[in-house]
């Protein structure tokens, strides 16, 4: 620990990102109070597709991608689906995005992914095996398939990149794809398994369960919203809640899609926006799945969890308000029923979650530069599963004083 005396640490958010945050400074001796409004992983965490990839290094903006957007906009099964009245508030926002998407900062947002999402296994092997739970992660890979090898052949430059960081990528013709996914009906002709990738098979269990290993070894779990910063001269001592005014001079906010409200606070104005994503999670699903799999052509993902077979998927803006519009949920089991042949669809929960998107598609970690004792750990977008560890332990080392797994540089809260 650094020299200072102060040994006490506020962590806001209880989502994947808060409590990896949380449990890395508590390993450290940090006391730590974990403050969220709902009970752990009830938000973002509770219902993504479990995806957990070193290998996630594309960003979502990629080159030539603005010229499909129009497309996506008016197919009713498109993967992008902007509400009308959104539409001017997130205009700021597309326009950056699209800025993002050239090569040249393609390239350099690439890299600063593999250093987040590249050591995400070995990040959380700790706190799995101090908390019983490494059968929550299946090594088995992730396959990627395509209707025609000229569709991927589109996708060249998202796979130099994910070799570019050291991810094997090994490629299969139709028959091969059959052989290792019987499941799916033979409509595709080319793909690629990606070996070292896998999957967490219930993503609301691990954040309970890293949470209650969390309190269990001491650390402070408190239900109640945030509403303010407290300062001095000296910096940070205090967060205003809905219960109190509470004493705190080392805060990490890690509140998910609403951290753009409580750094308003900070008078900082942040481009996050929410990228509205659906589940549906088939209980029966009568079919076996044996990895995550990707329909690339489709833009979603299927994933084998604990409680069933979950297809997840879609981007839709239309802030935080609006209602799910859980047709777009039904779309997902109406497609999947023709690439799995035999699916039973009785039976299904669905669910909208609110990922956290930066128009460069990478997070915000690190100090503030203006807010001694207040630092930033969010906007994980639609892989806050995978950069959960990685980002858990630098903030630990950061607010350590201890020297940087990774450069903090390209995640800083001012590049925009
Ligand atoms: C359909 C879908 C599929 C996805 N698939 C994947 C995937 O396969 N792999 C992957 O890596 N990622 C995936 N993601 C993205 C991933 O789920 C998110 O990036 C991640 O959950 C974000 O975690 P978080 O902790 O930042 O936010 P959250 O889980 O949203 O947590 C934020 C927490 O902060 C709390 N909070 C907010 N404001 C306050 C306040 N004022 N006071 C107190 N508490 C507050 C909230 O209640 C919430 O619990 C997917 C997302 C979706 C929607």
């Amino acid at each position: 620990m650094s020299e200072s005396t102060d040994t006490s640490v506020t962590v806001i958010g209880a989502g994947i990102v808060g409590i990896c945050c949380a449990c890395y400074l508590q390993r450290s001796g940090y006391q730590v109070t974990l403050i969220d409004r709902e009970e752990p992983g009830m938000q973002t965490s509770f219902g993504n597709a479990g995806g957990i990839s070193p290998g996630s290094v594309a960003p979502i903006g990629m080159p030539g991608m603005w010229q499909q957007i129009p497309g996506w906009l008016v197919d009713d099964n498109g993967p992008l689906f902007i509400k009308a009245r959104h539409f001017p508030k997130a205009l700021p926002w597309l326009m950056r995005f699209i800025s993002q998407s050239r090569r040249s900062r393609v390239l350099e947002i690439s890299r600063a992914l593999t250093a987040l999402n590249g050591p995400t296994f070995a990040a959380y092997q700790p706190l799995l095996e101090e908390a019983d739970i490494t059968g929550l992660f299946h090594k088995t890979g992730q396959l990627f398939v395509y209707h025609t090898r000229q569709n991927m052949e589109k996708d060249t430059f998202t796979r130099e990149l994910r070799s570019a960081s050291g991810a094997s990528v090994e490629y299969l013709d139709s028959k091969s794809i059959q052989e290792i996914e019987p499941a799916l009906a033979p409509i595709f002709e080319a793909g690629y398994l990606m070996p070292d990738n896998g999957h967490c098979k219930d993503p609301l269990g691990l954040a309970q369960a890293l949470a209650q290993m969390f309190v269990d070894k001491g650390g402070r779990l408190l239900k109640t919203e945030v509403q303010d910063f407290v300062f001095q001269t000296e910096g940070i001592t205090g967060l205003l809640t809905a219960s109190g005014q509470l004493p705190a001079t080392k805060v990490v906010l890690a509140a998910g899609i609403w951290s753009r409200e409580l750094c308003l606070k900070l008078g900082l104005r942040v481009p996050l926006e929410s990228h509205r994503g659906y589940h549906a999670t088939l209980e029966e699903p009568g079919v076996s799945v044996q990895r995550m799999c990707f329909p690339v052509d489709y833009k979603f993902a299927v994933t084998p969890m604990a409680m069933g077979l979950r297809i997840a998927g879609t981007v839709e803006l239309a802030g935080l308000e609006e209602p799910p519009n859980y047709n777009r949920a039904r779309k997902l089991v109406d497609v999947s029923r023709k690439l799995f042949p035999g699916l039973c669809t009785e039976k299904y929960t669905q669910w909208m979650g609110h990922r956290p998107c930066l128009p460069d598609s990478l997070p915000v970690i690190g100090a503030s530069p203006r807010h001694p004792g207040v630092y930033f750990a969010f906007g994980h977008g639609h892989q806050g599963l995978v950069g959960a560890s990685q980002t858990g332990k630098v903030i630990d080392e950061l607010i350590r004083g201890s020297e940087l797994s990774m450069a903090l540089q390209p995640f800083r809260i001012d590049r925009f």
